[in-house]
């Protein structure tokens, strides 16, 4: 067994962190408060191969793993969990279109989505279904040319944003065997958006409703097999989950080296803060927590990449941490910040509201537990 980051493995973290400091954590801030990221900076992304970190290479894609990808998630976060966990959802996309698309679909999506001029986004949440997804009512009717899909798609991370969505509807019987994945371009005709959403944190991702009122794609579109949509937007969330809990842990440990540095400078009653043994305990806690959070998603990155069994648990396990952990670790660096932490000069306030939907989205953090008991009692 052997813990420790191969060179190359060593080598994407900083790549991705390092780009990040110089692209991404300098406007940060600004994003937030325009609602939206410059689609530039996914030209220069995809540059370094993160549009399509695990699309095979002989796609054109990176062809990393599971666990490669996490860093590159993990070390991105450390300047913006938000913008980090946007390029998650379109690398899952990408993915899915890899995995399951046909060979016409592939020619004409990946190459652009590889290139970032074309963004994906995940549609499965609908008003009345999220946890429940199983139970989402988006109609796909087949007609000669394809489907027609009529429905509307709720909290749309990219919504009104993206280039193309896929969208999990229904083409059968209810229930989960009914779905199917069709992906629906920007500019079909009958696709409209619902007004930005005003959210707690990931400020800079657009959310929006995305509404489907007969709204064609051509058949080549349906990804895989009819009916297979929730199985695959499953395994899709599988690595979504991961790279959601390696965004909570790369943000948390920003906030931690900056409440150590934040530490050393501030005084209070005659000495520096850090000299205080109840706030260095703090830090150990807050330091141990993280370190261990971390490595247990690595470890299920690496069931993940060997397609174990108990993958699927491991990733829900692993994300139920990490979230969790992390938005522990951001307020506990609020708190170590006093008054200043509460500013958004500081940094830390973002670093809290960013990670606090972590808990909530790619499956809540009741679900995750529900995933894990499934398994614990079969
Ligand atoms: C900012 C943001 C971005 C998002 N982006 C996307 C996206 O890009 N694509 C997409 O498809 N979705 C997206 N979502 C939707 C997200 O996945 C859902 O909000 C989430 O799955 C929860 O669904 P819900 O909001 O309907 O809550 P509900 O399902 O209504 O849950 C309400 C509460 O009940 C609990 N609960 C429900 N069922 C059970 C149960 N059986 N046992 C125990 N507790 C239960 C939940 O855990 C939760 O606490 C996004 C959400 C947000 C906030």
């Amino acid at each position: 067994m052997d813990f420790a980051l191969t060179e190359e493995q060593s080598a994407i973290f900083d790549m991705a962190r390092d780009f990040g400091q110089e692209h991404i954590a300098p406007h940060a801030r600004t994003w937030e408060s325009d609602g939206t990221i410059p689609k530039d900076l996914w030209l220069k992304l995809a540059e370094l191969g993160f549009g399509g970190l695990y699309v095979s290479e002989e796609r054109g894609g990176s062809g990393l793993t599971r666990l490669d990808a996490t860093l590159v998630f993990e070390a991105l976060s450390q300047s913006c969990a938000s913008v980090s966990a946007f390029l998650s959802i379109h690398n899952m996309c990408a993915r899915m279109i890899d995995a399951y698309g046909s060979d016409a679909l592939k020619d004409r999506i990946l190459p652009k989505a590889l290139t970032m001029e074309t963004i994906l986004s995940y549609c499965l949440t609908e008003p009345g279904s999220g946890s429940d997804a199983a139970a989402l009512k988006t109609k796909a009717d087949r007609d000669n040319a394809g489907y027609v899909l009529t429905g509307t798609k709720a909290f749309i991370s990219g919504g009104g944003y993206s280039d193309a969505y896929i969208v999990m509807a229904r083409t059968g019987d209810d229930g989960p065997k009914g779905i199917s994945a069709i992906l629906v371009e920007d500019g079909a005709e009958g696709l409209s958006f619902g007004g930005l959403e005003d959210k707690m944190g990931w400020r800079s991702q657009p959310t929006r409703q995305v509404q489907m009122d007969s709204c064609p794609a051509p058949a080549e579109n349906l990804l895989g097999e009819e009916g297979m949509g929730f199985k695959y937007a499953m395994a899709g969330l599988d690595g979504g989950r991961l790279n959601i809990a390696a965004c909570s842990i790369g943000a948390a440990q920003s906030a931690l080296d900056q409440t150590v540095a934040y530490m050393a400078e501030r005084k209070a009653f005659g000495k520096s803060i850090d000299q205080f043994q109840g706030l260095q305990f703090r830090l150990a806690d807050m330091e141990i927590a993280l370190q261990s959070a971390r490595t247990f998603l690595r470890q299920a990155a690496w069931k993940l990449d060997q397609g174990a069994p108990d993958a699927t648990k491991f990733c829900a396990m692993a994300k139920k941490l990490c979230t969790e952990t992390g938005s522990e670790v951001a307020d506990g660096c609020l708190q170590l910040h006093g008054g200043y932490g509460y500013l958004a000069d500081y940094g830390i306030e973002k670093i809290v509201r960013d990670l606090r939907v972590h808990q909530i989205l790619e499956g809540t953090n009741e679900i995750m537990r529900l995933i894990t008991a499934r398994q614990m009692i079969q």
